[in-house]
């Protein structure tokens, strides 16, 4: 059994994100493939929309994905959304199961400023999704110490890169976003 999980802050969730997922998705066939908006991340400020909108948006965005389930489980948990701590929780919940962690290549290459990395490169499969702003000789050597010397189960995916971000999208400065999650953010009147 498989299981497949997308965290972020998706704030909003952005075309970039679907097709990350999309591609896990194609490319990994997980059992289940659990969206997780968190509900503060340790490496960033709280988001901007509230978190009921950030569970709306993933669920309008994501649903262009075969077996997507958005979870709300980082979000019910409050507090500070320590990644490791999801994982343990799945691992007791799903006995015996691969864990698969989806992360975008810029998540990837920072892995390291994350608490409990090496503990991450242990317990689940990696999934890395290019982002096209990944710089080759760098990311090639960080895919190839992280397997050398920590045993990590990386798979690269061959994803089209769709280069924007949400930062881009609360700014205006970018329409890469699925139109009902585009609506949504209008009519809600998010990031004005
Ligand atoms: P922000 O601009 O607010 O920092 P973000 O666009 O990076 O946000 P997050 O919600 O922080 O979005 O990202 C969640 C996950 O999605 C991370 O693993 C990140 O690397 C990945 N990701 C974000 N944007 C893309 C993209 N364009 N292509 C592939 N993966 C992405």
């Amino acid at each position: 059994m498989k299981i497949g999980f997308f965290g972020g802050t998706f704030d909003p969730p952005h075309s970039g994100h679907v097709r990350a997922a999309s591609a896990f998705a194609d490319q990994i066939r997980p059992d289940r493939l659990l969206i997780i908006p968190n509900y503060i991340s340790p490496l960033k400020d709280k988001a901007v929309a509230p978190d009921e909108d950030r569970m709306r948006m993933c669920e309008l965005a994501f649903s262009s994905v075969p077996g997507a389930e958005i979870s709300d489980r980082e979000i019910k948990a409050k507090g500070t959304s320590y990644t490791y701590r999801t994982v343990a929780a799945l691992e007791r919940e799903f006995r015996g199961a691969e864990i698969w962690m989806l992360l975008g290549s810029d998540s990837f290459m920072s892995l390291e400023r994350w608490a409990r990395w090496r503990a991450l490169l242990c317990h689940c499969y990696i999934a890395v999704a290019m982002r096209g702003n990944e710089k080759p000789p760098l990311f090639t050597e960080k895919v190839r110490t992280y397997e050398m010397h920590y045993g990590a189960r990386i798979s690269l995916l061959h994803n089209e890169p769709v280069e924007v971000s949400s930062t881009e999208i609360r700014g205006h400065r970018s329409g890469l976003v699925p139109q009902a999650v585009a609506e949504y953010i209008r009519e809600k009147g998010l990031y004005e």
